[in-house]
């Protein structure tokens, strides 16, 4: 029947991270008790004062069809945000509001990239950015990095990857997979690279925003000279524990937003009116609110860091944000227990989770085939079991 499908659907992945929570759910419906580190979720529950204003919306009546782009006061909430925590201008009218981040990011790509355009991508990705830029027709090209550059790549170097067809970059920071997070020197560089292509443009995806154990959160907008080429992606989904409610907006030149703002409403139209209440009090609160959150991640960072020690095939660096580990676990490649091969991450990946049933995510979905991804956004019981259970699976393995 898949050849009655489009090709665009047919060379379409399925997002690795979804199909690993989904194998998870499959399991536990079967009564298997699987700990799922797979999927980059908080497991907090999203913040009183936020679900009082949906609760207020609702009571008002708020439950009619939005403008496109989104309600104008959570817009210019959005705005003054921006001042406020990155000190970035963008007025209401360069904000597009949308269901999640993940739908910002398409709208942009689909409004940039024609058949062939050649997108930027450094190596670890999030593994929808590589399936989004497939959809619209652009060619991907990686830049790789690993564990010996804390998955940095040297941004100064970026020229050696730019042709004619370069029409865009995407990049996290904090990053997922890897939870790297790019320092000023490092942004200014890429900005200084940009400056040089202003026919390029650049997606810096700031959804990890909150969730970062460095002083402050560097916002590749800072450097002005490249305003115009440049997309801000955020949303509410991880900092405020708010992945149900889908809202991500961007922040962009006014050419792009309105060119997101056809998209979306050919596709979805405004996202639901209730949640762009509930986002509004979340982007207008003081940032502090989230902080017990972020101290939370940050504990179980260093708990999940320090159990990893004792498994000595992993090699783990010190990721700086976000809520994932990404362990180079190429020293399992070739081993074996009772005649089942590992070969690569996704083996190792199907025999951590069907023997030890811990669900990772293989670091093939990220371009880093050498890597797994461990999520720590669960309890500590849960991070304490889970790797309990890696590291006896682990050490059954043989040397084949
Ligand atoms: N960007 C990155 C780097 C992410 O990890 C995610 C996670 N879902 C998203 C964008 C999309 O977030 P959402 O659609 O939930 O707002
Ligand atoms: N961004 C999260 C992750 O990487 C959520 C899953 C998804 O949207 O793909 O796990």
């Amino acid at each position: 029947m898949n050849s009655l499908l489009s090709d665009r659907v047919n060379n379409l992945a399925e997002s690795e991270t979804l199909a690993m929570s989904r194998r998870s759910r499959e399991l536990r419906q079967k009564g298997i008790d699987v700990i799922n580190l797979s999927l980059g979720e908080p497991d907090f529950n999203t913040p009183e004062f936020i679900k009082d204003a949906a609760k207020s919306a609702l009571d008002d009546n708020v439950t009619h069809y939005t403008p496109v782009p989104g309600i104008l006061e959570l817009r210019q909430a959005i705005s003054k945000k921006f001042k406020r925590d990155n000190n970035l201008d963008y007025s209401p009218d360069q904000i597009v509001v949308s269901t999640g981040a993940k739908q910002s990011l398409a709208n942009v790509v689909l409004s940039l990239i024609n058949d062939g355009d050649e997108v930027i991508l450094p190596v670890p990705y999030w593994v929808s950015y590589r399936e989004i830029v497939g959809l619209a027709g652009g060619k991907i090209v990686p830049v790789h990095s690993g564990i010996d550059s804390n998955f940095k790549v040297d941004f100064s170097k970026l020229e050696e990857y730019i042709t004619s067809k370069t029409k865009l970059i995407i990049f996290s920071s904090p990053c997922n997979p890897s939870g790297t997070v790019y320092s000023k020197e490092d942004l200014k560089q890429l900005a200084d690279v940009l400056a040089k292509h202003p026919n390029i443009y650049v997606i810096s995806d700031e959804i990890y925003e909150h969730i970062s154990y460095t002083k402050t959160h560097e916002s590749l907008g800072q450097f002005t000279e490249i305003n115009d080429q440049l997309i801000t992606v955020n949303g509410v989904s991880k900092g405020y524990a708010m992945t149900g409610w889908r809202i991500g907006y961007i922040g962009a030149p006014l050419h792009i937003a309105q060119a997101a703002g056809k998209i979306q409403g050919q596709v979805t139209s405004g996202t639901c009116s209730i949640a762009q209440v509930a986002a509004r009090a979340a982007v207008e609160a003081d940032p502090v609110v989230v902080k017990e959150m972020q101290d939370a991640f940050k504990f179980r960072r260093d708990l999940i860091l320090d159990l990893i020690k004792a498994i000595p095939g992993m090699k783990c660096n010190v990721p700086e944000g976000a809520f994932y580990v990404f362990p180079e676990v190429s020293s399992y490649f070739g081993t074996e227990i009772d005649g089942l091969k590992i070969s690569d991450s996704v083996d190792l990946c199907n025999y951590i989770l069907e023997v030890g049933h811990v669900a990772l995510v293989p670091g093939d979905a990220f371009g880093s085939p050498e890597c797994i991804r461990i999520s720590y956004a669960a309890s500590e019981d849960q991070i304490r079991e889970a790797v309990h259970r890696i590291k006896s699976v682990l050490e059954k393995l043989k040397k084949s």
